[in-house]
Parts: structure tokens; sequence; C-alpha cells
């Protein structure tokens, strides 16, 4: 049985003793140095308490959404362990028959986190001689096979795509030092379990492993359980609470009326850059045409859109030459931007933990943020579940009161 800590005494706390520094977690130097670039004065709880034992090697279990910072948590260490312990005996030239010696694997359930986990390689990486590939399905395997043959002692994969590679013999993963399962929770209920077996089958049994996951439901704690050694357990912002740097509301709105609703609300210059949340692929692109015929920037990402364009409309919206973006669930996984003013629940999720994935899009790592939700008569039922986990009420704002100004 996998126990977990209150995640509680772990979460940030307006009482927490003062965070330490990156130096006082022991990175080397090159990292420290990428770590300054990218901005960040401190350590985040997560990283905190995962650096230390990942660096020494130890497994760890670790119980974080996104926006704490687990990504850097888990790609530190794996850089510097790398960099520190080079391969002996080992040609780092591509063998030419397809194999490369990759030395840490990471699983992500999405391409769009695979992609954003591979980014903060390149990023925190910057100052190391490390390669690394991101490999996922719905594109052709042509170019990342090429990129294999570079011999990249990092890759970064969904589990589909990889096992496709696996089966046609085009990677060999005898040589992990170190495994990571990015977002177990996401990736039972993608059905990827059987495929993060057969991974498993071939990668050594002797490794590091990092898991990380938003939640821990009782179907994940066997293989917790088969895969991880003495794991140390870290736990921060339990998923049921909400960012308390969010400013949450709501607006009865009967679901015809959303849409003048919404273009109403983003009138206010202050949604410098927000996400839409629809619960359906044919919502989001309903919605996103509405925007767009009444003059607002905006456009939808869901899994009908090609890789292409799903990549354009996120690169768009990261250089801030979009504002509204409008997605589903799955879609916006993991978005990795910073900045996003506003959280707009066009449509209630029927998971309640879904409501504080969302809003946790913005607020990210220190600013503050609002999460303005749309709730029709047959919606009721879920705004009060969502109440109960969050444990509190979500004040409600009158449509008809409203100013051009408000939101
Ligand atoms: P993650 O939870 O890994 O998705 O990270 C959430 C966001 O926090 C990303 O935009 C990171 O760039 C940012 N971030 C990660 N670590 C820090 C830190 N120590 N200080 C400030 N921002 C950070």
């Amino acid at each position: 049985m996998i126990s977990v800590q209150s995640a509680s005494a772990l979460a940030p706390h307006p009482e927490r003793a003062p965070a330490s520094h990156f130096e006082q977690l022991g990175l080397i130097e090159p990292l420290l140095r990428a770590v300054q670039s990218a901005g960040y004065e401190r350590p985040t709880p997560i990283q905190e308490s995962a650096i230390p034992p990942a660096l020494r090697g130890d497994d760890v279990l670790g119980l974080a959404q996104t926006g704490t910072g687990k990504t850097a948590a888990f790609v530190l260490p794996i850089l510097q362990r790398l960099t520190e312990s080079r391969p002996r005996g080992r040609g780092r030239a591509a063998s030419g028959n397809g194999s490369a010696p990759i030395r840490a694997l990471v699983l992500s359930p999405t391409r769009e986190l695979a992609s954003q986990i591979a980014r903060c390689f390149a990023d925190y990486g910057k100052y190391t001689n490390l390669k690394h590939v991101v490999i996922f399905g719905g594109v052709g395997q042509g170019t990342q096979v090429n990129e294999l043959r570079r011999g990249p002692e990092i890759v970064v994969a969904t589990p589909g795509r990889l096992v496709d590679l696996i089966d046609q013999g085009l990677l060999d993963l005898s040589e992990i030092e170190t495994f990571v399962l990015d977002e177990v929770d996401r990736m039972l209920d993608q059905g990827f379990l059987p495929a993060v077996r057969r991974i498993l089958n071939v990668i050594p049994r002797e490794r590091q492993t990092l898991f990380f996951s938003a939640t821990m439901p009782t179907e994940l704690e066997p293989l917790a359980d088969r895969i991880l050694f003495k794991p140390v357990r870290v736990a921060v912002a339990p998923v049921a609470s909400t960012p308390d740097r969010v400013d949450q509301a709501v607006y009865y709105v009967e679901q015809p009326e959303k849409r003048v609703l919404l273009v109403r609300l983003l009138r206010n210059p202050e949604i410098t850059r927000c996400v839409v949340f629809t619960r359906t692929k044919h919502g989001a692109n309903r919605v996103a045409k509405y925007l767009a015929d009444s003059g607002i920037q905006a456009d939808a990402i869901h899994g009908n859109k090609s890789q292409n364009a799903r990549e354009r409309a996120l690169a768009g919206f990261r250089e801030g030459n979009l504002r509204v973006l409008v997605a589903t669930d799955l879609a916006a996984r993991g978005i990795d931007i910073d900045s996003i003013s506003h959280v707009f629940n066009y449509d209630l999720p029927n998971e309640p933990e879904s409501y504080v994935h969302r809003i946790g899009r913005t607020a990210r790592a220190g600013a503050g943020g609002s999460a303005i939700a749309f709730c029709s008569a047959e919606e009721r039922g879920m705004l009060s579940r969502i109440e109960r986990v969050i444990k509190r009420r979500v004040p409600v704002l009158n449509a008809r009161s409203l100013g051009t100004a408000q939101a």
C-alpha cells in the first residue's frame, strides 16, 4: 500500500520558513545559470522537496499538479545526473543500426505535455551538452527516427508511439538509468497503462524511477508499489484545493446566451490572455468561430485538429498574437503558458477535479488570475459538486448589471 502523507504539510503556506535557494539544493553551475536565466528566484515547494532525493538517485513519488513547478523537479536532477556520470566504455556516436544509448526516459500522457517537457530539457539544459528527442503520435515517425539516430541521452515520449517504435526495433531502452512517469493519473484515464507495462518490460529493473501524479486513485497503487523502490514521497497543493490567488466567480446564464455574454466580458481590456473551456470539440469550434466573427482574435485547440494547427495556435497564444484560446480539457492539459489572466468555464466540466485543473491554468508561478464560470440551469448540479470539492461557494455575478468594464 502506498500511503501519502498529508499534502497540506508541504503545500505552500504563508507561515512556511522562507524557501531555500537553488544553490542549497546542490545543483551544479550550468543548471544554476539556466535556472537564473529562466528568471526563477527560488525553488517551488515541490522542487525543494523532490530535487535533493532525485539527485541522490532515490525513487520519488510526487503528488503535484501542473503549475507547481513539478517539471523542473525531475528535469533538473536528470540533467545533473547525466552530466556528472558520462557513460564509460560506450561510444557516444550513433551506432548506425538505429539504436542509441538512451539513459533517461520520460513518459507523458499527451503530445502537448511531451513537447513542454522537451522544452524544459532544452531550456534548463542549454549549458550542458546533453541531447534530447521528443516522440509522439499523430505525425510521421521519420523525423523522430532520424533524431534518435543522433544518439540522444534523453527521450521524452507518449506511450503509444514509443511502443510502436519499440515494436519496430527502432530504439534500445536497455540502458535507461532514470525513468519518469508524468501525470500518471491521466495515463490511467487515457488507457495507457498497458503500454506503460510493455515499456517497463524493456527497460532495466535496476534504475531510478520518478513517479508524478496530481491524484493517487486506488487503481494506481499496484503500479506504484511495483515500480518504485522505497520512494521518497512528496506532495503539494492537493487537487481539491483551488489556488488561493485565483478570483472565482460564476454567472447564471442559459446555454444560448453564453456566447453573447462571453463577447461582452471580453470587452474588458484587463483580459489580456485567456483560455475558454468547452465540453466538446464541436463546442470549441463554434465558440472560436463566433468570437472571430465578432472581431475577437480566437482559435480553438482540440484532438481533431492536426498537430500543426494545434502548435500554430499554441505558438500564437504564447507569443501574445492570439488573445483567446478555446480548448477542451484534454487539449488544454498541461498548457504551460505564463500570464494567462483569465480562465472561462464556458461549460462546466463533468468532473469537479477538471474545474480545479482548469482554473490552475491562471495564477501560475506566483501571479494572480481570475476564473469565470458560466452555469446554465442544467449545470446547477455540477456547480454544487464543484463547490463541495473545493469547499467554498463561488460568488455569483449578475449578467444584467454588467458594465463594459466588468469581468
Ligand atoms: P509546471 O508545474 O512544471 O508545469 O510549471 C509551471 C510553471 O512554473 C512553468 O511556467 C515554469 O516555467 C514555472 N516555474 C517552474 N519553476 C519555477 C520557479 N522555481 N520559480 C518560478 N517559476 C517557476
